[in-house]
């Protein structure tokens, strides 16, 4: 038995990537339908609804840029390396987070950037 060698994590990882991918794109596609709606019955859809949802395609988009930058780097053999300081992310955060591209004390120094400027 090899339980717990880095190819049987990647494996899993690799699906649940998959599988994260089908859904965000399958969201994305319901909302362009909802979409089509909103432009034949414009007059019963407040405005907030429609910035909700440009909202929602925004985050949807960069998840799925995240998810595809996940699948290349671990096509490319580099999956779960750090992209700022080059460690390995722990396989503990990669299950929590499969396209985490940043270590624990990278992300929060990250973190604290980005509220910083927002
Ligand atoms: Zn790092």
């Amino acid at each position: 038995m090899a339980l717990g060698n880095p190819v049987d994590l990647s494996v899993t990882i690799e699906e649940r990537l998959l599988r994260e991918r089908k859904a965000v794109v399958s969201r994305m596609q319901s909302m362009a339908e909802g979409a089509l709606d909103l432009e034949i019955d414009i007059d019963g859809v407040p405005p907030s609804s429609y910035n909700r949802d440009e909202a929602l395609n925004v985050m949807l988009s960069s998840r799925l840029a995240e998810i595809d930058g996940a699948l290349e780097r671990l096509a490319a053999g580099n999956y779960g390396t750090c992209s700022s300081c080059s460690g390995t992310i722990p396989p503990r955060r990669l299950e929590a987070l499969p396209f985490a591209t940043l270590c624990v004390s990278c992300q929060s120094v990250a973190d604290k950037r980005v509220k910083r400027y927002a």
